[in-house]
């Protein structure tokens, strides 16, 4: 079957040749476990049932995931990483739902959604309990989002850039804007606006991320009026938690920084002339927290 399930659509048969994502028909876990860093109505008390996958579509000059997303089936499996199946998906899901996390986090997602989609089906007809999450780049074609019609509970996008020069120029994919608007355009209209349940976790609706990034507070701005266009009842995560990373050579000059004070200001300013109602803000000291270290067994901890 040929591939176009991201903003490459690069019809790449992934069963005889990766495709440009360097991903053949495998499906390729890094890491999974309950997570304690998402936003609080994905978290709860149980964690985020998080599902790291090995590779992704785009090459961002900021990627905090960079030692597994850089990943391609030409490298080595790393240590703790595993090829599975639909069937194995499946299984995690059970793994994760039964130590008490809130939901199933599928991290980097897209292309593997055909198999996810058959796991999701194995799941809930088993009764999984809890909702699944796709929690995305944005970068994924309609196609790709129908297979998730009627199984992804709730959409986790982000909404990085609102222009493609800008996914060009820091994520090294053509298209970006206009992909991932269109994205945003069908998820939402599978699945409507965030809505808790009465313990105030995520039960179903989109919630967007926005990571503003350090002399761009323009784009912040853009994509903050994009989003109002949904009505103030949005959910977006607007962070502040950018970091440079130095093992990562491309990155640009202006980005060898963190966040002014001023800069994180102007956009949440913004936010409220919208009269964004479920907008999330985040402390701006709060950049190294969020750096997870995947050759540690436990990925997320600081020691
Ligand atoms: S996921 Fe995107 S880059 Fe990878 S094979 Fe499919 S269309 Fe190509």
């Amino acid at each position: 079957m040929k591939c176009n399930l991201c903003g490459y659509r690069c019809n790449a048969e992934r069963s005889i040749r990766p495709g440009h994502c360097g991903l053949d028909d495998g499906v390729y876990v890094s890491f999974y476990g309950p997570h304690f860093g998402e936003e609080p109505f994905f978290t709860g008390r149980g964690g985020s049932g998080t599902i790291f996958f090995l590779g992704c579509n785009l090459r961002c000059v900021f990627c905090q995931n960079h030692q597994i997303s850089r990943w391609t089936v030409h490298d080595p499996l790393p240590p703790r990483a595993r090829k599975t199946g639909p069937q194995g998906l499946a299984d995690i899901f059970f793994e994760l739902a039964d130590r008490g996390c809130e939901n199933i986090n599928l991290v980097s997602p897209t292309p593997y959604v055909r198999e996810i989609a058959v796991a999701i089906e194995i799941a809930k007809g088993k009764s999984l309990g809890i909702p699944v999450v796709y929690n995305t780049h944005g970068y994924d074609s309609i196609e790709a989002l129908k297979f998730m019609q009627g199984l992804a509970d709730i959409y986790l996008p982000d909404l990085k850039y609102c222009s493609d020069e800008l996914g060009e120029k820091y994520s090294g994919v053509p298209h970006y804007y206009s992909t991932a608007s269109a994205a945003l355009d069908e998820m939402f209209a599978q699945v409507g606006h965030l809505k808790l349940d009465r313990r105030d976790m995520a039960a179903r609706g989109m919630s967007v991320r926005h990571l503003v990034l350090p002399d761009n507070v323009g784009n912040s701005i853009r994509v903050l009026d994009r989003l109002a266009a949904y009505g103030p009842e949005i959910s977006i995560s607007l962070m502040s938690q950018y970091h440079p990373l130095r093992d990562l050579p491309e990155i640009p000059p202006e980005m060898r920084r963190t966040l002014y004070r001023d800069e994180y200001r102007r956009a949440v300013d913004h936010a409220l002339e919208l009269g964004l109602e479920n907008c999330l803000i985040q402390e701006l000291d709060s950049h190294e927290e969020f750096l997870p270290d995947f050759n540690k067994k436990d990925s997320f901890r600081k020691d």
